[in-house]
């Protein structure tokens, strides 16, 4: 099935877009038409625009959304989430990432980067959903050996061996306060010898940088450049307390940082990350939620509105982190290793439509209504690989998948039965 849509506007443009039956955009442009084979989606009064892209979450906190908020993160993780997610199971794995892949589509995202238990159970639900996802499972041996990481960590790659394409598979070690060194570098080794992205939590807090430069008399990032854990297909998630050299062995490295503003004002980390100094040290940046649990929400575009405005108020200057620059950064523009299509013909046909004959979107720039006027309730249409997951708003499937996911946290009592 191929899908042509009609009369959306583009750069200013009515243009047509239509995708091919691989998945890909076929043709787009203001002389391109439809063709007689297909469906047609009218895209009168509404952009269109690349799909976002969540560099940083776990998808199956949705499950955890509204429990143990209002706490400081260690007593969050140790005392409340940690226990809670040892009752998990993969059920309630795959229909609390149904639920976060429910509400990325209608807020949309179009692919997302993952980190959480039962990654297979994560894998099926991203295929059942239509969206696109790295996943990995987290990589812990703190309290455990050296021995039973490198196992689970086959395990987890192993549960995502039969992954349909849409799936990428990742090693996600936890942090460096959670993974020995020992381990840190078989998983830099293991990233090499099988092509595999990483990705890491990483100078999240002051507490890690503190901790780490008395226990390896060097910072974070250091401690990983050190361990082999720094390269072009690794993603840092966080990076809001790193200094100049951390962010020239980034840059240099070619690794991509994901700022998460809003989990990390929420979990009050006391510092802001700083997007002018990465950017001008050329590294790659992407923008992600965080889980559920720390955000609460998955909507990218509220979560877009939050880095303008806490870099223009961490820097006391309001032309830093212009619209157009924070809306390529929610897109994955700015970071290769994200994944990201552009709206050409040849790349994947990923994206949205977004009213824009709606009070928020009506007047001035597109870009800055996207991040300062809107939140994901702007957008109509989602379609990732041409097929089409969300239509004025709606999701085939929606109740159920929200009844499964209360189902599911009412069983690990994250709510009442
Ligand atoms: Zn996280």
């Amino acid at each position: 099935m191929t899908l042509a849509v009609t009369g959306a506007l583009l750069d200013g443009e009515s243009v047509c877009l239509r995708t091919a039956e691989d998945g890909t955009i076929a043709e787009i442009g203001p002389a391109v038409a439809p063709d007689g084979a297909d469906e047609v989606l009218d895209g009168a009064g509404m952009a269109l625009v690349p799909g976002l892209v969540n560099g940083h979450t776990h998808a199956a906190m949705t499950l955890f959304r509204g429990y143990a908020d209002d706490l400081p993160l260690m007593e969050w993780l140790e005392g409340h989430i940690w226990p809670a997610e040892a009752r998990l199971d993969a059920e309630d794995v795959y229909w609390g990432t149904r639920l976060a892949c429910a509400e990325m589509i209608r807020t949309g995202t179009v692919r997302f980067w993952d980190m959480y238990w039962e990654p297979g159970a994560t894998a099926r639900a991203v295929a059942d959903s239509g969206l696109r996802a790295t996943i990995g499972a987290p990589l812990i041996d703190a309290g455990s050996s050296h021995e039973k990481l490198k196992r689970a960590a086959e395990v987890g790659l192993e549960e995502l061996a039969d992954a349909p394409p849409s799936v990428i598979a990742s090693l996600a070690p936890h942090a460096i306060y959670t993974v020995s060194n020992e381990s840190l570098e078989w998983i830099g080794s293991r990233s090499r010898e099988l092509g595999l992205p990483i990705q890491i939590h990483a100078s999240e807090t002051e507490r890690e940088v503190i901790d780490c430069l008395e226990t390896h008399g060097v910072r974070p990032v250091e401690l990983l450049d050190r361990l082999g854990m720094l390269g072009p297909d690794t993603l840092l998630a966080h990076g809001v307390w790193l200094d100049e050299r951390e962010r020239e062995l980034i840059a240099s490295s070619g690794a991509t940082l994901v700022t998460n503003p809003v989990a990390n004002m929420k979990l009050a980390v006391g510092a802001a990350f700083d997007l002018p100094a990465a950017l001008r040290h050329g590294i790659s940046v992407g923008l992600g939620t965080d889980g559920a649990g720390s955000n609460n929400s998955l909507d990218l575009l509220a979560d877009a509105k939050h880095l303008a405005l806490l870099q223009k108020h961490s820097a006391a200057d309001a032309s830093v982190a212009p619209a157009a620059e924070v809306l390529r950064v929610a897109t994955g523009a700015l970071a290769p290793l994200l994944g990201a299509g552009r709206l050409v013909p040849g790349d994947p046909a990923d994206f949205l439509l977004v009213r824009t004959d709606r009070p928020e979107l009506g007047l001035g720039s597109l870009e800055a209504g996207l991040v300062y006027a809107s939140s994901g309730s702007v957008v109509d249409t989602t379609v990732v690989g041409g097929r089409v997951l969300m239509r004025g708003g709606a999701i085939e499937g929606v109740e159920e998948i929200v009844a499964r996911a209360a189902e599911r946290a009412a069983r690990i009592g994250l709510r009442p039965g």
